[in-house]
C-alpha cells in the first residue's frame, strides 16, 4: 500500500525523523488557512504547494510550486486542486489532484549552502537484508544519476538481528561529506528513519531529497512510503490511510471480493486457481499469440459466486476477446468448478458475448468435461494445456 507524501511524513515524524512541516488542504481557502497556521508555528514567510498524488516526478510536471505570498498560495492551490497532473510516473492522461500539501519553505538562504541528498531504505532480496541506499546527488534527477554515475550511489546492508548499528549510521553521514552539527543530525536522521521502516513494516522508504538546510538541519522534504500489505493487519491506524481514489477501480473491486487480481493491457482474460498456475497460464496465452488482460487467482474456492464475480470483473475490460479458465482440481473437484462456471454463465444472462475456453484437470476432470459439453453453452472445453492454448489461438485470430 502506498501512502501520500503528507501521510508518509507524519509517519516519519512520529518516529522522531525531522521533516519539512506542512498541512494538507482539499480547497484553496483551507490552503490559505494552512499557510497562515504554518507561519505562526514555524515563522515561514514562503510556502511550497505540493500536489498529493501517488506518483513521483511532480516537480517536473508542475505539481510542486513555490508561493511567496498568501495570494500566491491561493491562486496556485486553486489551479492545482482538481487538475490532472502529468509526470513521468503517471498514466498518460495524468492523475487527478484531490489535495495539496502546504509546506514551509526550507530552502531559505543562510550561513551555508542548502544541499539535497538521496536516501532510501528497502529490502535486498538477494542477501535477505534491509539496506540503506544513499547519495550526495539527491534531487529531481536521481534516475539519471543511477543510470550514468551509479558509483555515486552507496549502499549499507543491515543485519536483521542487529539492526542499524551506530558505526553504520556514522559511516553514512561521513560518506555524505558532512561535518559538525549536520553530521550529528544526519546520524540521528538515518537512525530514526531505519527504526520507522522496521516498526511500520514498510517495504520501501524513499526520501528524495533529504535536505541540509542553510542552518545545518537535516530533514525530509519528500517521502515515498510503501507499506507491506501482508503486515497491515497489525497496523490498523496505517491501514486506514489507504486512499482508494489513487488505485485502479477494477482492482479495488476485485480485491474487495477476495480475488487476487492485477489489471493488464492484453486481450485474453484468465481465471486460474493458484498463483503459480496463473503465471504459467499467462505464458500460455502469450504462446498462443494473445496477451493476458489480467492476472487472476480465484484461490481455493472456485464456486459459482466467485466465478461470476471474476467473469464480471474480466468483462469490464473492453479489449478482452476471450476468457481462458484454467483450474487444477486438487481439493476442489473439477465437476464442482464446471458446475460453477455453468451456473455463473447462466446467471449472467447474455452478458457474456465472447468465447470461454475452460480447461479443467485433476480430480473428476472427465465428469467436468462432460458437464460442460452437455451444457449447450458457448463454452469450449479442453483437457490438455496445449489444447487450451490452440483453442485460444483459434478464437482470437
Ligand atoms: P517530486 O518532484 O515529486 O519528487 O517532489 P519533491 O517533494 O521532491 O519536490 C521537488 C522539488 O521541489 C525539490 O527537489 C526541490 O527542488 C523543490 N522544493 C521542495 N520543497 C521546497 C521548498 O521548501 N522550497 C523551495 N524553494 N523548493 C522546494
Ligand atoms: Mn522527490
Amino acid at each position: 500500500m502506498n501512502l501520500h507524501e503528507y501521510q508518509g511524513k507524519e509517519l516519519l515524524s512520529s518516529f522522531g525523523v525531522r521533516i519539512q512541516r506542512g498541512i494538507v488542504a482539499d480547497n484553496h481557502k483551507k490552503a490559505v488557512e494552512a499557510a497562515k497556521q504554518l507561519s505562526t508555528e514555524t515563522g515561514t514567510q514562503w510556502w511550497v504547494v505540493k500536489a498529493q498524488v501517488h506518483a513521483g516526478g511532480r516537480g517536473k510536471g508542475g505539481g510542486v510550486k513555490l508561493a511567496k505570498s498568501l495570494q500566491e498560495v491561493d491562486t496556485i492551490s486553486e489551479a492545482m486542486i482538481g487538475m490532472m497532473l502529468k509526470t513521468p510516473q503517471t498514466p498518460p492522461q495524468g492523475k487527478k489532484v484531490n489535495q495539496v500539501l502546504i509546506a514551509e519553505d526550507v530552502y531559505y538562504p543562510g550561513e551555508s549552502e542548502t544541499k539535497e541528498y538521496y536516501m532510501s531504505v528497502l529490502l535486498n532480496r538477494t542477501t535477505s537484508k534491509n539496506m540503506v541506499m544513499y547519495s550526495t546527488e539527491g534531487g529531481m534527477n536521481i534516475e539519471a544519476v543511477a543510470d550514468k554515475t551509479p558509483h555515486l550511489i552507496f549502499t549499507e546492508e543491515i543485519d536483521p538481528e542487529l539492526g542499524l548499528l551506530p558505526f553504520q549510521a556514522r559511516k553514512i553521514a561521513f560518506n555524505l561529506g558532512l561535518s559538525g552539527s549536520a553530521l550529528k543530525e544526519m546520524i540521528k536522521f538515518v537512525t530514526s528513519l531505519y527504526t520507522a521502516f522496521v516498526k511500520s513494516d514498510a517495504s520501501l522508504f524513499e526520501i528524495n531529497p533529504v535536505l541540509k538546510t542553510s542552518d545545518n538541519k537535516i530533514l525530509a522534504v519528500d517521502s515515498k512510503v510503501v507499506l507491506d500489505n501482508s503486515a497491515l493487519f497489525r497496523h490498523k491506524d496505517l491501514a486506514e490511510l489507504r486512499d482508494l481514489r489513487e488505485e485502479n477501480p477494477i482492482e479495488v473491486e476485485a480485491n474487495a471480493a477476495g480475488l487476487n487480481y492485477v489489471d493488464l493491457d492484453g486481450n485474453v482474460g484468465c481465471m486460474v486457481n493458484g498463483a503459480g498456475l496463473a503465471m504459467s497460464t499467462m505464458d500460455l496465452i502469450k504462446q498462443s499469440g494473445g496477451e493476458p488482460a489480467n492476472f487472476l487467482d480465484v484461490g481455493g474456492t472456485a464456486d459459482a459466486k466467485r466465478v461470476e464475480i471474476a467473469f464480471r470483473i474480466i468483462l469490464k475490460e473492453p479489449n478482452v476477446k476471450a476468457i481462458l479458465v484454467n483450474i487444477f482440481g486438487g481439493i476442489v473437484r473439477c465437476d464442482r468448478v464446471a458446475q460453477g462456471v455453468i451456473d455463473a454463465y447462466k446467471n449472467m444472462g447474455d452478458a457474456i458475448k465472447i468465447p470461454i475456453i475452460v480447461r479443467l484437470q485433476g480430480t473428476n476432470a472427465i465428469e467436468a468435461k462432460e458437464l460442460i459439453d452437455a451444457s449447450g453453452l458457448d463454452v469450449i472445453s479442453a483437457t490438455e494445456f496445449q489444447e487450451a492454448a490452440d483453442k485460444v489461438h483459434e478464437v482470437i485470430s
